[in-house]
């Protein structure tokens, strides 16, 4: 029996990668009682000095926090997490612009920290006899298909045989497990680059040891073809990311080039970051690739699945990786009680609800780059948010704009695109419907104006008949 009293049987899972989604599978499957092998390539992140990862901080919300709330660690998320209630726009004039995420119940996404996240899920994992954590050891090669793997010792070199019930992959966008698996016929796979890259910043503390900026809010410089955003720390330090075309950043090729250019784009941001330090940061690391991936199906035969970035790492401009990946999680559990842990029912299924989910918030995260870097500056956009906030707030469960389906509800994320696209063609038939109203209006007003004229003409003349007469 597991923890929540369900009848299961005891399977021995290999889960690959302990990063984020990882080390929360494995919480998840191990709190149902199965034996879980969590292997990690790199070293112990929690004795690491140095992360090298993705993205210093990330952005949590609702799918990511029932994920942590199955397992018991929402509020310990929370308590670290900052709270951002609203997009803070910097204006070129320097100016400010406060965009709410959602005006009716002050819902906010969370900054949370990589690395303290990572640290959490590994110390909540450990803590079950039946999850072993393998450190240092790298997939290196087996047959997957068959829940076969070779690990091989990152120190020793020393190589490992392991045989599986079933293999999770959460080896992240450049996933080991799923490269054996393109070699199955029937397995689906697409990988794009954007030609936009990002690069890390760091805005210290102030010098009374407080934030520089207010610190509930996702800061954004929005500037047409490229853009830069701020998530603040608990340590009172913000990470600043910025995305760009890499032709953008080839042409920075001096210190004198990037200070000009963020004279010219950024010119509120060097006395937070300080000359010297953007110098030093900009110039330490080149821009990073962004890369989506989609697959169909996630799965072969009854052995080894993919999930998180593994199976649909996403552009970072939602937010959605992580909270993806960790909605996964909650999605197996339920489908490992619906079919009391029979692999074969439990992992065609997850491919089947999945996939056009995860493609829909791909291409969200592609379309929300736009509107993040541009459109949040149109009066067009900032008229449609009014008007959907409006409506929202008039009938909260009929009329949820597509910020808030993908961010605080848990709504499937092909129906938050086909709800928005249901939404548009409401707007459109209702705008239709107005226009033709105001049609009809100046066609009423116009035929009585003329009506009226032709009175007025008819009695001028019958008196001029009169006076004649
Ligand atoms: P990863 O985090 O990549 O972890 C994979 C793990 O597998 C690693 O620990 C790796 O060492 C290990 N591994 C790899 N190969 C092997 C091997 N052969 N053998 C053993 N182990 C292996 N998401 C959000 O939800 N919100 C955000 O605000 C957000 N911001 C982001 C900002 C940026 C700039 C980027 C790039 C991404 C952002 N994301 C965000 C996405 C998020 O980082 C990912 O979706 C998330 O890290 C995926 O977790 P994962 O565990 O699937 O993969």
């Amino acid at each position: 029996k597991d923890v929540n009293g369900a009848t299961t049987s005891n399977l021995n899972i290999s889960i690959v990668g302990a990063g984020l989604v990882g080390s929360l599978a494995a919480i998840h499957l191990g709190k149902r009682g199965h034996k879980i092998k969590l292997y990690e390539y790199r070293e112990d992140i929690r004795t690491a000095e140095l992360v090298i990862g993705r993205s210093i901080n990330l952005a949590l919300s609702a799918r990511g926090r029932k994920a942590l709330a199955e397992v018991g660690l929402e509020d310990k998320l929370l308590e670290h997490g900052i709270p951002m209630y609203a997009r803070m726009i910097h204006n070129l004039d320097e100016s400010h612009k406060i965009i709410p995420y959602d005006n009716k119940s002050s819902q906010a996404i969370y900054s949370v920290g990589r690395k303290y996240l990572n640290e959490i899920l590994l110390n909540a994992a450990e803590k079950y006899p039946n999850i072993e954590l393998k450190i240092n050891r790298k997939l290196s090669g087996g047959q997957v298909s068959n829940g076969e793997m070779i690990f091989t010792d990152t120190f020793t070199k020393e190589e490992e045989k392991v045989s599986s019930d079933l293999i999770v992959g959460c080896d992240g966008a450049f996933s080991s497990v799923r490269r054996e698996m393109l070699k199955k016929p029937g397995f689906n796979y697409s990988q794009t680059y954007i030609e936009h890259g990002y690069l890390e910043l760091c805005i210290p503390p102030a010098k009374d040891g407080g934030f520089k900026m207010p610190e509930n809010y996702l800061h954004i410089w929005p500037r047409g073809k490229f853009m830069m955003i701020a998530l603040p720390n608990q340590d009172r330090t913000w990470t600043v990311t910025l995305f760009m075309p890499f032709e953008n950043f080839d042409a920075i090729k001096s210190s004198s080039d990037l200070l000009s250019f963020f004279n010219i784009y950024f010119a509120d941001s060097i006395p937070l970051i300080g000359e010297e330090r953007l110098i030093k940061d900009f110039f330490k690391t080149p821009a990073q690739h962004l890369v989506a991936i989609k697959c169909r199906p996630y799965h072969i035969s009854s052995k080894v699945l993919l999930i998180g970035d593994a199976g649909h790492a996403v552009v970072p401009f939602y937010g959605q990786g992580m909270n993806a990946g960790f909605e996964d999680c909650s999605i197996l559990t339920e489908l490992f009680t619906q079919y009391d842990s029979n692999l074969e029912k439990i992992l065609q299924e997850f491919s089947d609800q999945r996939w056009e989910d995860a493609h829909a918030i791909s291409d969200l995260a592609m379309y929300n780059y736009v509107e993040m870097r541009d459109l949040v500056n149109k009066r067009s956009y900032l008229m449609r948010k009014a008007f959907d906030d409006f409506l929202f707030w008039l009938m909260p469960n009929f009329w949820v704009p597509l910020y808030n389906s993908v961010s605080f509800s848990h709504m499937p994320y092909k129906k938050c695109v086909d709800n928005r696209a249901w939404q548009d063609k409401m707007l459109s038939k209702v705008f239709k419907f107005v226009g033709f109203l105001v049609l009809c209006g100046a066609g009423v007003g116009i035929y009585s104006f003329t009506r009226r004229l032709n009175i007025n003409t008819e009695i001028i003349e019958w008196i001029e008949k009169l006076k004649f007469n």
